[in-house]
């Protein structure tokens, strides 16, 4: 890891409104491959509208500030364009596609990831993906990397998943899209102890110097678990302080109130 590399994302400044009103207000954060990051805040401080943001959900709409993402500005391109380009985000409420099995649901976002963007020459044989048996191993070695069951890759997609098993799930199609920067945003209601472990665990397996995460969370339970070295704290759609592991313990005794005080009396 060699701090003097550019950071692959570059958040400056980051102004979003969702219908009309703006949400972020200033945002700015910088990941690089390699680190772990933990973004953190009361329920509506914007945690959920800077990660839906980050992947391009149309209903955000950026209104100053830029988010750059290896070198080039994303904001022009498509969820799935910033998803080939290594851009990972574990969705807060994954839906279910009943008659979807685990494997192919994972295949055919492996191969969308593989593919090119454009089709590139018509003379050009196009690159159809990875061959079933390639995947297949692809699939069992991830499978066992992260100690899951053979069996869970035949399930339907989130059909009746319980919180652990959708973890699970997001955690495997990560590990299989090898993203550069990972996006973990986790429900407001808290995970379940399960589901708490298999995120942590999994998160623990897959980083290292090729992968930054950014983990989004209401509660600083899960970061008994994940160690990051940056710890952010968002109030009011802005990064109101940042510093390391040390302030995710002083959240825990002193909750968010602290900070709101200070940042107040910041801006007046
Ligand atoms: P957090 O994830 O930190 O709890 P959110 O990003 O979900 O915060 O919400 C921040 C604010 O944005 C809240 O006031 C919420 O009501 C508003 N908001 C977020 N998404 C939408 C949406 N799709 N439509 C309308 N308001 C939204
Ligand atoms: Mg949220």
């Amino acid at each position: 890891m060699s701090s003097s590399q550019k950071p692959e994302l570059i958040v400056e400044e980051l102004h979003v409104a969702v219908e009309g009103k703006e949400i972020l207000k200033g945002l700015s954060l910088e990941v690089r491959k390699g680190e772990i990051h933990a973004l953190m805040g009361p329920n509506g401080s914007g945690k959920s509208t800077f990660a839906n943001t980050l992947m391009g959900h149309p209903r955000y709409q950026v209104t100053s500030g830029d988010i750059r993402f290896k070198g080039e500005s994303v904001l022009e391109l498509e969820t799935d364009e910033r998803a080939r380009s290594g851009l990972f985000m574990a969705f807060q409420y994954p839906v279910a596609i009943p008659g979807v099995s685990v494997a192919n649901f994972l295949r055919a976002a492996l191969n969308a990831r593989l593919a090119p963007a454009e089709p590139t020459d018509d003379k050009m044989p196009q690159r159809r993906g990875m061959p079933p048996k390639e995947f297949r191993a692809l699939l069992r070695e991830k499978m066992a990397l992260l100690k899951m069951d053979d069996s869970f890759a035949t399930r339907y997609l989130n059909d009746g998943f319980s919180g652990g098993e959708k973890k699970r799930a997001e955690i495997l199609q990560m590990a299989l899209l090898k993203p550069e920067i990972a996006i973990m945003d986790e429900t407001d209601s808290g995970l379940d102890i399960d589901a708490l472990k298999v995120v942590s665990d999994g998160v623990n397996t897959l980083a290292g110097p090729e992968v930054g995460v950014l983990v989004i969370t209401h509660y600083n339970r899960i970061l008994n678990y994940i160690k990051p070295q940056f710890v952010h704290v968002m109030l009011d759609g802005r990064i109101v302080r940042s510093g390391g592991p040390e302030l995710a313990v002083e959240l825990e005794s002193r909750g968010y109130d602290w900070l709101r005080e200070a940042a107040e009396v910041g801006t007046s």
